[in-house]
């Protein structure tokens, strides 16, 4: 008999997902919190055969749906929530064990009161009533507090791995495989807060694009694979030269972002040059074979923020300058001011 939907709805996600046997996994557990949050009426409907039981749970099945109705911008917020829901679970295992403790001095008085009651009487009858109660009280507290223990042990360990998958599976979705730098969901993410803060601090912003130059040529000289290797080469360098409150971001294929808070225009360039110096010192060597690959070189364009810019204002400033830089013979920076003089020109 399924169990109504409403009393399913009281339960937390990690009870109904042990009561169901299902894997506990990250991604089953936001579908579980999804459908107890009741955050999407579709995946209700979809999830509530399987959740009732009426239709058998199945990682494969799990994972259709999880696509079609979670793997989306939600993944984020969800995944924020998810973990201050871990945090909630830990608070309700410290509840349990503050509960073993007021057990334990429910019988510490029991104990008490023996005492108190066995220096008062000599009868035999009374005596070995009292001592059966004290033997009983004892079962009673022995049972209790390991029953207690064990499911606050495996509270725990269940909300730990939890929490270790969920934080992998958050940065993984932040991450962009090939050069571990963020990917281009987190780069969106990132500059739309850091052009909110700018314009409540009245601090400097200032955005790097760069992009590799004939990059093409490259991969149809030395293979896909080989292309790849500059990619990291690239990414590297970026990475080791920038600050650590400096978010560096595979923008796309083989153009990298750069995003600087507190950061004016002459700082910007002179890191950015720095980096722009050190990747065309670099002499190649391809790692499968030992050949020499010569020198790579990436072109940049820097704008910085204004307070009337939306978002795509200054990625377009920033664009058209690493684009100028292109046409200018690569391998060179140009600032958002070159624009207005070059179109002059
Ligand atoms: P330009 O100097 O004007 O930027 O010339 P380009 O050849 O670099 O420019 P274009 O944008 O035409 O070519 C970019 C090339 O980057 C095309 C594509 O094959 C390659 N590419 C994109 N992503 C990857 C990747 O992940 N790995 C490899 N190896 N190549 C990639
Ligand atoms: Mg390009
Ligand atoms: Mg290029």
């Amino acid at each position: 008999m399924p169990k109504s939907a409403e009393n399913l709805k009281l339960k937390n996600p990690i009870e109904l997902m042990q009561s169901l046997k299902v894997n506990p996994s990250p991604r089953n557990y936001e579908l579980f919190y999804a459908y107890v949050q009741g955050v999407n009426e579709e995946l209700d409907k979809v999830l509530h055969p399987l959740i009732t039981g009426a239709d058998a749970w199945s990682d494969s099945v799990a994972d259709e749906i999880y696509t079609k109705y979670l793997a989306d911008d939600r993944l984020t917020k969800l995944l924020d929530e998810t973990t201050e829901e871990v945090g909630n679970e830990l608070k309700a295992a410290m509840a349990i064990l503050a509960q073993a403790g007021a057990d334990a001095a429910d019988y510490e008085k029991a104990l008490i009161g023996a005492g108190g009651n066995l220096k008062n009487t000599s009868d035999p009858r009374s005596i070995r009533e009292i001592v059966n109660h004290l033997v009983k009280a004892t079962e009673t507290m022995q049972n209790r507090s390991q029953t207690l223990e064990q499911k606050l042990i495996e509270t725990n360990q269940q909300v730990e791995a939890l929490k270790t998958n969920l934080d992998r599976v958050k940065i993984e979705a932040m991450t962009d495989a090939l050069s571990g730098l963020s990917n281009r969901k987190r780069f969106d993410e990132v500059l739309a807060d850091e052009t909110e803060k700018a314009l409540g601090s009245r601090k400097p912003l200032a955005l790097v694009l760069c992009d590799i130059d004939h990059f093409k040529r490259f991969n149809d000289t030395w293979g896909h694979q080989t292309g790849d290797q500059i990619i990291r080469f690239v990414s590297g360098t970026l990475k080791r030269n920038i600050k650590d409150e400096h978010v560096c971001a595979r923008y796309g294929g083989e153009e990298f972002a750069i995003i600087m808070p507190t950061t004016d225009m002459d700082t910007a360039v002179t890191v950015s040059e720095k980096i722009r110096v050190m990747i065309e010192s670099k002499k190649l060597v391809r790692k499968s074979t030992n050949e020499d690959l010569g020198r790579v070189t990436i072109s940049m364009g820097v704008a910085m923020f204004r307070e009337t810019d939306e978002v795509e204002d200054i990625i377009e400033r920033a664009d058209k300058s690493l684009y100028l830089s292109k046409q200018n013979g690569r391998n060179r920076l140009t600032r958002e001011d070159e624009l207005e003089t070059s179109a002059a020109a």
